[in-house]
């Protein structure tokens, strides 16, 4: 029978069952150690936070146009000429109510069904679950087991319609980071082929050893995304950026104007704000990175990636699957994500150490205790 509330066939590939379960079981612990969501150390900057209230107080709380403020995208535009010597003009920057949005948005702008996404694996899920909402075609690129760029797998995985190619360093969930060489060698890759490059650069400000290199610096038909919300802790604000071909842009923001309108106007003050000031220092996470290799290695775990961002993705112990090690961890009050999030692999785990080193150190010594009875 007609159906008055079901969902759009759109949704069929939605499936969030997995983790609905995970979630519902995790509500029954008290005061569990939360290693699983991404949120960076700390609550948003005073400054940050004054620079919003301020905002509100001198009534910029009407619409912007829908590319932004003026004043913020000439900031973004000198930011990433200076930090990533990427040269774009304030007309080829577009403000969006946070990445997810934007990517969402770039797919709807750019893509004609049967185009092609090629993508790494592991990634950020919104890069996969997206694509068929463009009708567009998924392509999954493994980058197992150190977690860099395949360039034999990328080259056979590349047709005709392949249109984009969305890479993501610092990389959420497995904290690689991909060398300058293998950029350069992407981006030779890419032009060969006509193909639009996605960096999605969130992670920028969580490079630890060696300087962060962006893509957009050397190859022009790149969109350079990155956003406010983990570099100034401002995930709830919503608010992140794209720059690169006008064309593109001017495309997305056709789009934006009639599915967004404009980003948040006190997100936008406060941003503008935010950027005349240097990100959260790197020293905490610099030490809860050492501890949680050193601690998992001592596991007998083999780690992999984790130069930057904060993250650790590793193999569950003794042949266990994602989702029994989480769920093993969840009896012991400890929360981690499954692999299968980020991944078509299903025995991986995401470690974040976004949070505090108490929680984190906490967090490790129930890993050791749950891998020892594993055995
Ligand atoms: N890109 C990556 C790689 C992420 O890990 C995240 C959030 O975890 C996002 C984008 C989301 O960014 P936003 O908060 O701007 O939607």
């Amino acid at each position: 029978m007609y159906n008055i509330h079901r969902a759009s066939k759109r949704l069929k590939d939605f499936d969030s069952s997995i983790f609905q379960d995970i979630f519902r079981k995790q509500q029954t612990l008290t005061n569990p150690i939360d290693l699983s969501i991404g949120l960076p150390e700390g609550s948003t900057p005073q400054y940050i936070k004054d620079a919003g209230i301020r905002a509100i107080q001198e009534n910029h709380t009407t619409y912007t146009s829908a590319n932004g403020i003026s004043q913020l995208r000439k900031a973004i535009t000198e930011k990433l000429l200076h930090n990533n010597k990427v040269s774009v003009s304030e007309e080829d920057v577009t403000i969006v109510p946070g990445l997810t949005t934007g990517l969402l948005l770039t797919y709807l702008a750019i893509l004609d069904p049967g185009d092609e996404v090629m993508i790494m694996d592991p990634s950020y899920p919104s890069y996969h679950y997206l694509v068929p909402l463009a009708e567009a075609t998924l392509k999954r690129v493994g980058t197992l087991p150190n977690f860099q760029l395949n360039f034999p797998a990328i080259e056979s995985n590349i047709s005709q319609k392949t249109r984009i190619i969305i890479i993501n360093s610092p990389n959420n969930p497995t904290g690689a980071i991909y060398p300058k060489e293998d950029l350069i060698t992407l981006a030779k890759t890419a032009a060969k082929h006509d193909i639009l490059i996605i960096s999605d650069e969130m992670y920028e400000s969580f490079v630890y050893e060696k300087e962060h290199f962006s893509i957009g610096s050397i190859y022009p038909n790149t969109l350079t995304m990155n956003g406010f919300s983990k570099a100034y802790a401002m995930t709830g604000w919503r608010l992140g950026y794209i720059a690169g071909p006008t064309e593109i842009i001017k495309a997305i923001n056709q789009l934006q104007q009639y599915a967004v309108f404009s980003s948040s106007s006190i997100a936008q003050y406060a941003a503008l704000e935010a950027l005349k000031q240097p990100t959260q220092s790197r020293e905490s996470y610099i030490k809860k990175r050492s501890l949680v290799i050193n601690h998992l290695s001592e596991a007998g775990y083999d780690i992999q990636g984790s130069t930057g961002a904060y993250y650790t993705f590793f193999k569950a112990p003794h042949g266990q699957t994602d989702i029994e090690f989480v769920n093993k961890a969840a009896d012991h009050n400890l929360l981690l994500l499954p692999g299968c999030a980020f991944s078509e692999e299903e025995a991986y785990v995401r470690l974040s150490y976004g949070g505090t080193i108490d929680d984190v150190q906490k967090g490790l010594d129930i890993i050791t205790e749950i891998t020892k009875q594993a055995k």
